[in-house]
């Protein structure tokens, strides 16, 4: 059946055959040409749109210059998708006595339905008021040290100590508190397992004391209404952020905040540095914390992904969430292929952050000269991930073959195993 097309030619007369070559021998050296300007990148191509792609008119010269894949996009991105990407460097600072937060939230990027991302930094000695939430709080220390207190289900005391790549979980309705320490403070990155989060709307402890009646503070405290004035001398909207001086030695403020009770076993903090690599290549690595690894996060697993220049995180799909990225370091380029034909190329550098919808394909290529590092953020306990090479390399060669129009040779050298980071 296959050849009944080529038989079919052969059986024209000979002018219409020539006529026929002839055609198909243009069409082959125009894809030829579009395939090799496809492969050579956007200088080539650039050059051959003069024409087409100049642009005259009035023109944001930063933005255009950090989107490069925007501005002259790969031939292969088609169709519309929606945006699925932003930047803290563009979301509003609450700056205030101790620090600064900025949120990027389903407000921000509407395609976040399930994650909301809080970037937070705080003076030595600034405080992140007492507070709990309706959402389990990740958390990436992205450099300084830092106090993070909290109590667990049981009531017990729980205070850490906290550095660059040091993780922490609160799970829902955990009261916590960030305090910055020396000699810089900190600055750190939240995620939450809530799209619909925002800093503006959680429980802080003197936002709360202060509207309860005083005589039911008074009785709920067995004091005297009297003793108790200074609550309501607090901010009306809480602290938020505010300067204490820096706190004393760790192991002092865990004796005194055990009281009565052994201190917490739950383990809310992770030294993500301690931890082998999960996939190394000659490419990268990657280190997978997860309920597998980090028992105290029950609904947020992470990919600490890292790409050597040249590099590329493989051509993959999540089947089980949305996938929330954080650019840490460095430039990449990802494109989404959006199923139906669609697929758009985005830019990405420091503090930028992504998202994937769940089972949407996808790769992330380093396009600087550093190492390109990035967090893949699910709001699910198990990190889940598909490989194309992988799927490839496990089917019938002869199935794969005859979709993809490649030889036997080809598909030999694609990586057998889940690669992860490539070249392996
Ligand atoms: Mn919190
Ligand atoms: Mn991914």
């Amino acid at each position: 059946m296959r050849s009944s097309n080529s038989d079919r030619n052969l059986s024209h007369d000979q002018p219409r055959r020539t006529f026929l070559e002839t055609t198909s021998a243009i069409v082959a050296a125009a894809f030829a040409a579009g395939r090799a300007a496809a492969q050579e990148g956007q200088q080539v191509r650039s050059a051959d749109r003069d024409r087409n792609a100049s642009d005259p008119g009035p023109e944001n010269g930063l933005v255009r210059e950090a989107n490069p894949n925007t501005f002259l996009p790969p031939a292969t991105d088609h169709g519309e998708v929606p945006a699925f990407w932003n930047s803290f460097s563009t979301a509003h600072r609450r700056i205030q006595e101790g620090g600064w937060s900025r949120q990027i939230t389903v407000r921000e990027l509407p395609l976040s339905k399930d994650i909301a991302g809080v970037n937070m930094r705080l003076t030595a000695g600034g405080v992140r008021e007492l507070h709990w939430h309706n959402a389990g709080e990740w958390a990436l220390m992205l450099g300084g040290n830092a106090r993070i207190t909290a109590i667990d289900y049981q009531g017990r005391a729980f205070v850490d100590d906290v550095t660059k790549n040091d993780l922490w979980f609160f799970p829902t309705g955990v009261p916590h508190s960030i305090q910055g320490l020396g000699p810089d403070g900190c600055e750190f990155l939240l995620v939450f397992d809530d799209g619909t989060f925002s800093e503006a709307n959680t429980s802080q402890i003197s936002d709360w004391a202060r509207h309860t009646p005083g005589e039911v503070l008074a009785k709920n405290w067995g004091v005297s209404e009297n003793a108790i004035g200074g609550v309501y001398e607090q901010p009306p909207e809480g602290h938020f952020i505010f300067q204490l001086p820096v706190p004393g030695p760790l192991e002092q403020d865990r004796a005194a905040a055990a009281g009565n009770k052994p201190i917490s076993q739950s383990k809310f903090s992770f030294r993500l540095d301690t931890m082998e690599p999960t996939f190394k290549t000659k490419s990268g690595e990657v280190r997978v914390v997860d309920m597998g690894n980090f028992p105290a996060a029950n609904t947020i697993s992470a990919a600490h992904v890292i790409v050597k220049p040249g590099g590329l995180r493989e051509l993959h799909w999540h089947p089980n969430a949305d996938e929330w990225q954080y650019y840490v370091q460095g430039k990449g380029r990802m494109t989404v292929f959006f199923n139906g034909s669609k697929a758009r190329t985005a830019d990405f550098n420091a503090g930028d952050v992504g998202l994937v919808p769940k089972t949407l394909g996808h790769y992330v290529e380093n396009t600087g000269s550093e190492d390109l590092i990035f967090l893949e953020m699910f709001k699910t306990d198990r990190f889940v991930d598909l490989s194309l090479s992988d799927w490839m390399s496990h089917e019938p060669p002869e199935l794969i073959m005859r979709h993809l129009g490649i030889s036997e040779e080809v598909l030999r050298k694609i990586p057998k195993d889940k690669a992860v980071v490539v070249p392996a």
